[in-house]
C-alpha cells in the first residue's frame, strides 16, 4: 500500500485508519483515486462534506456509470451535486449513457435546487393535514410512516433529510404534545411480565440504546419508501403494492448449513428492525438451495435464535418451495435467449473469463447454441441425462462488462443429492445468484438487505429481475460485523468440534449465537450492542473484550446479586448460640429497591472463601487473618478471627471467630461474602460444577498465517476451560430458580437464570444442569427436585473491588 495513496485519501477527510483500509481495498481504491484527481483534491484538501460526497461517489458508482466518473467528480467539485441523494441520482442518470445532456442532468439531479428549512416546514405542514386523523389516532407509533411519507413529498425530493426529520419531529410535538403513557409500546402479555423488571432497568441504565433510532438516521434513513423503486414495467409496481399494501417487507435469509453467529445478530436486527420501525413485516427465509450442507438441527436452531433475540418472523419461508417456479422461469430465460446450457469445466470457465492474468474474456462454444438445443439439454439435465459437472445452465449476460457478476453466471447445476425438503424430486438445483433475487421478488421484498461482499451482485440481481420482467426489489448493502480473537467460519468451527477442542457448536467459548446464549448473555445486550455499532457500509471488527465489557455493563444493571464462595473455609462464630438463626433481608441489588429483595439465614457456622483468609497477615491485607476483624456482607456486625484449626498436614480446616456486637465497635475496612450452614433452610446450595471460560485462542487473529504459522488449531488455549467443584452459594439461588420456573415459557432456557456472584462475576445455569422433574410439580420449589447444578461464568467482574463501603 502506498503512503501517497493514504495521504490522498486523507485529503477528502478519511481518518488515517480508514484511509489505510481503503487503500487496501482493491475494488474501491483505484476508483476513489481517480475521483479525487478529477475533483482536484490531490493538491488541496476537500471540505469535509464535499470529501464525503467524493467518497460516496466512488464507493457506490455502478459499472455502467463508471465511464462518467470524471464528469461526476467534477460536478461535486463545482458544487453542482451537494448531497448524497443527488450523487445517487446522478449515478443513476449517467448509467449506460454515451453522452451527458447537461440540462437533463441538472434537472434529474436537482442541480441548483435549494430547499430551505421554511419550505420544508410548510410542505410538512400541508402534508400533516392530509394524514392528521391517522396521526392523532396512532400517535407516536405513526412516526415511521409519517416520516417516510414526508420524505416522499415531491417538492422535498432534494431537501436535506435532517431538515425533514426535524420538521416532522416538531410537527408531532405540536400536534400530539410530548410522549405520555399512551405512547408506551405494549408488549405481548407474557413477554411483558417476564421482562418488565429488566426492561425498566435498561431504560434508565447507562447502556440504554434507542434501537429504533438507527433506522431513521444515517444511511438507513436514505432508503427508498415502498413504491419508490423503478420497475422495468410500471404494472409490476402496481401489482406489488396491491400485494403488500405499501408495507415495508424484508427478510432474513440464512443458509441452513450451520449455526448462526454474532455477525448474523446484526443481519437479524437490521432486517427485522427495519420492518418493525416502519410497521412492516419480515420473513425468516431458509435459503436452502444447497442440499449437500443442510441439516434439520440448523433449521431448528436458526428459528430458535431469531425468537430468542426477540423477533417473530411474519412467515417462515423456504427457497426450495419455489423450485418449480424457478425452473419454469429458467425455461423462459432460455426462450428469451438469455440463458444457455454449457458443458465447460470450472477451469475452462476461468480461462474464458480471462484466466489468472485477467486477459480478455471470450465466449465459450456453447454460448451461441440454438435456443431449442438449450431447451432440450436443460430438460435432459432435469431428467437425469447428465452426471454432476457435465452440464450447467448459464445466464447469457455481458462479457464486456467490467463487473465479473456479468460474466455469464451459473443458474443451475446437476446435484444428485437428496434435498432436505424436496427429497429426490429434483436433481438440478438453482444457484444463489439465480435464486436469491427471484425469491425476493416472489415474496415482494421491498428492501433486500445484505452484506457488502454482495455489492457487485447488485447489478446481476437487477439484471435477472429485469430480464424476466418480474418485480424488482431494491438491494442495499451494509458492513459485516466480525469478531477478533475468535473464529466464525462454519467449516473451522466444525473442525474445532470434531477434534474435541470444544464440547459442541454451542460451547460457551465460541461466538455462535447458541454459544453466546448458553454462556448467559442476555439477548437485549446483543441487540443493544449491535445498535450501538450502527449501520454503515464498512465492515466492523470488534474485540472480544469490547463485547464482554458491554455485556458486563448490561448485566451490572439487570442481574440480581448473590453471595457464593468457591473455596469454602468453615468459620465457627464461637460466641453465638448453637441454634442461632437470624434471617437477614438482602436487596437483590444494593441501592436499587426496584429489583426486590430476598432473605438468607445467618447462623453460628458460616463459610467464607479461602482467598479471603491469610495466615500470614500483611499491613495491606484487609480481610481475615488471625486476630483481625472483617465485615460480613449484609451482617450487622463484623467478626474477628480468634483461632486457626489445622489438620495433621498443616492445612487450615476451620477458623474460630468472635461476633463483635458490642456497641461502638468500629466499622471494618472491608466486607467479604459468606454463606451460612443451616440445613433447615437448605443452606448453603452446593454446586456440582462451575465452568469458567477463558479465551479459546492465544492470539488476537488465530486465522492469520503470519501471526499463527501453525494454523488456528495449534493456537487453541488448552486452559480455556476450568471447572470448579464444591462451590457454595446462598439460598437466594432458589428464589431465582423458582421465579424462572414460573415465568419461563419453554422451561428449557436454563441460561435465563442469571445473577452476579458478588465479587466474582456474572453466572447463569448451564443446560446440562439437572433440575429434576420440576415441570411435573408446579407448586414445589426447585430446591426439592434439583439433582445437579452446573453454572457457567458469563463474564468476570472487571475490577476485583475490595468492596469498601458496600454494606
Ligand atoms: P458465514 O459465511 O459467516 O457462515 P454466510 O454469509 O454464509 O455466513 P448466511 O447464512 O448466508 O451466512 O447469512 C444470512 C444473512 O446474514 C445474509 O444476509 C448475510 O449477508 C448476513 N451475514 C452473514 N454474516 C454476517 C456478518 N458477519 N455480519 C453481518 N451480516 C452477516
Ligand atoms: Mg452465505
Amino acid at each position: 500500500m502506498s503512503e501517497q495513496l493514504v495521504a490522498l485519501f486523507q485529503n477528502i477527510g478519511l481518518a488515517e485508519q480508514k484511509a489505510k483500509e481503503t487503500a487496501k481495498n482493491k475494488n474501491l481504491a483505484p476508483t476513489l483515486e481517480k475521483a479525487i484527481h478529477s475533483a482536484g483534491y490531490d493538491s488541496k484538501p476537500a471540505e469535509k462534506s464535499t470529501g464525503a460526497l467524493v467518497y460516496a461517489l466512488a464507493s457506490t458508482i455502478t459499472p455502467t456509470a463508471l465511464p462518467h466518473l470524471d464528469y461526476l467528480a467534477k460536478a461535486i467539485r463545482d458544487s453542482r451535486l451537494t448531497t448524497s441523494d443527488q450523487v445517487s441520482a446522478a449515478i443513476k442518470f449517467v448509467q449506460d449513457k454515451k453522452e451527458i445532456d447537461e440540462a437533463k442532468f441538472n434537472e434529474e439531479c436537482g442541480v441548483g435546487v435549494v430547499v430551505t428549512k421554511e419550505e420544508v416546514n410548510s410542505a410538512v405542514d400541508a402534508y400533516t393535514e392530509t394524514v392528521k386523523d391517522r396521526l392523532v389516532k396512532d400517535r407516536y407509533k405513526f412516526f415511521g410512516l409519517f416520516f417516510a411519507g414526508a420524505k416522499n413529498i415531491p417538492s422535498l425530493k432534494w431537501a436535506n433529510g435532517g431538515d425533514i426529520k426535524e420538521a416532522v419531529d416538531a410537527k408531532m410535538l405540536a400536534v400530539l404534545g410530548p410522549k405520555d403513557e399512551r405512547d408506551v409500546v405494549v408488549k405481548k402479555k407474557k413477554e411483558a411480565k417476564v421482562e418488565a423488571k429488566e426492561e425498566k432497568k435498561v431504560e434508565t441504565s447507562a447502556t440504554e440504546v434507542k434501537v429504533a433510532d438507527m433506522f431513521f438516521e444515517g444511511e438507513l434513513s436514505k432508503l427508498h419508501v415502498p413504491g419508490g423503486n423503478p420497475q422495468i414495467k410500471p404494472e409490476l409496481m402496481v401489482e406489488h403494492l396491491k400485494a403488500t399494501g405499501g408495507k415495508y417487507v424484508t427478510r432474513f435469509p440464512p443458509e441452513p448449513n450451520g449455526f448462526l453467529h454474532i455477525g448474523h445478530a446484526k443481519a437479524i436486527n437490521i432486517n427485522f428492525g427495519l420492518a418493525r420501525a416502519h410497521n412492516g413485516i419480515c420473513n425468516l427465509r431458509y435459503d436452502d438451495t444447497n442440499p449437500e450442507a443442510e441439516e434439520e438441527r440448523y433449521f431448528t436452531s436458526i428459528l430458535e435464535i431469531v425468537k430468542w433475540l426477540g423477533f417473530t418472523p411474519s412467515e417462515v419461508t423456504y427457497s426450495s418451495t419455489h423450485f418449480q417456479r424457478l425452473y419454469e422461469l429458467a425455461i423462459e430465460l432460455i426462450k428469451k435467449d438469455k440463458a444457455y446450457v454449457c458443458h465447460c469445466t470450472g477451469e475452462q470457465i476461468q480461462m474464458h473469463r480471462g484466466g489468472p492474468e485477467r486477459g480478455p474474456r471470450t465466449a465459450c462454444e456453447h454460448r451461441d447454441r440454438p435456443i431449442s438445443e438449450s431447451l432440450e439439454l436443460f430438460e435432459k439435465m432435469k431428467s437425469g441425462g447428465f452426471e454432476e459437472g457435465q452440464a450447467i445452465l448459464r445466464m447469457k449476460m455481458d462479457l464486456e462488462n467490467g463487473n465479473p457478476q456479468f460474466w455469464d453466471l451459473v443458474a443451475y447445476r446437476v446435484l444428485k443429492t437428496p434435498h432436505h425438503r424436496t427429497g429426490s424430486e429434483w436433481i438440478i438445483y438453482p444457484t444463489y445468484d439465480y435464486t436469491h433475487c427471484l425469491v425476493d421478488s416472489f415474496e415482494n421484498i421491498t428492501h433486500s438487505l445484505c452484506t457488502v461482499e454482495f455489492m457487485q451482485s447488485r447489478a446481476s440481481y437487477y439484471w435477472l429481475c429485469d430480464a424476466l420482467e418480474v418485480y424488482k426489489p431494491v438491494q442495499w448493502e451494509y458492513g459485516r460485523l466480525n469478531v477478533a480473537n475468535t473464529i466464525l467460519s462454519k467449516r473451522k468451527i466444525a473442525e474445532l468440534v470434531n477434534k474435541k477442542h470444544v464440547f459442541d457448536w454451542d460451547d460457551p467459548r465460541l461466538y455462535t449465537l447458541p454459544a453466546i446464549r448458553r454462556r448467559g448473555v442476555p439477548p437485549q445486550a446483543i441487540n443493544n450492542f449491535v445498535a450501538t455499532l450502527g449501520v454503515t457500509k464498512s465492515d466492523t471488527v470488534i474485540e472480544v473484550s469490547k463485547l464482554d465489557a458491554f455485556i458486563r455493563d448490561y448485566l451490572n444493571e439487570t442481574a440480581p446479586r448473590l453471595m457464593g464462595v468457591f473455596n469454602p473455609i468453615k468459620v465457627t462464630i464461637e460466641n453465638l448460640p448453637e441454634d442461632h438463626v437470624e434471617m437477614l433481608t438482602v436487596q437483590n441489588k444494593p441501592r436499587d429497591p426496584s429489583m426486590g429483595e430476598h432473605s438468607i439465614p445467618f447462623t453460628r457456622q458460616v463459610w467464607i472463601d479461602g482467598s479471603d483468609f491469610r495466615e500470614q497477615d500483611d499491613k495491606d491485607f484487609f480481610r481475615l487473618a488471625p486476630g483481625k476483624t472483617v465485615g460480613l456482607l449484609n451482617v450487622p456486625c463484623p467478626i474477628t478471627c480468634t483461632k486457626v484449626i489445622k489438620d495433621e498436614s498443616g492445612k487450615v480446616v476451620e477458623l474460630i471467630a468472635r461476633y463483635e456486637d458490642a456497641a461502638g465497635f468500629k466499622k471494618p475496612k472491608t466486607y467479604i461474602q459468606w454463606v451460612a450452614e443451616s440445613p433447615k433452610h437448605n443452606s448453603p446450595v452446593r454446586l456440582d460444577e462451575v465452568r469458567l471460560f477463558d479465551r479459546l485462542f492465544h492470539h488476537a487473529n488465530p486465522q492469520d498465517k503470519k501471526e499463527v504459522p501453525g494454523g488456528y488449531l495449534s493456537d487453541v488455549n488448552a486452559d480455556s476451560l476450568s471447572i470448579e467443584k464444591g462451590a457454595l452459594v446462598e439460598i437466594g439461588l432458589w428464589d431465582i430458580m423458582d421465579r424462572w420456573a414460573k415465568s419461563s415459557e419453554t422451561k428449557t432456557d436454563y441460561e435465563a437464570m442469571r445473577f452476579q456472584l458478588t465479587r466474582i462475576g456474572y453466572f447463569c445455569v448451564d443446560k446440562e444442569a439437572d433440575l429434576g422433574d420440576f415441570k411435573e410439580k408446579p407448586n414445589a420449589s426447585i430446591k426439592d427436585t434439583v439433582k445437579k447444578i452446573i453454572l457457567n461464568r458469563t463474564v468476570s467482574l472487571q475490577v476485583n473491588s475490595s468492596l469498601k463501603n458496600q454494606a
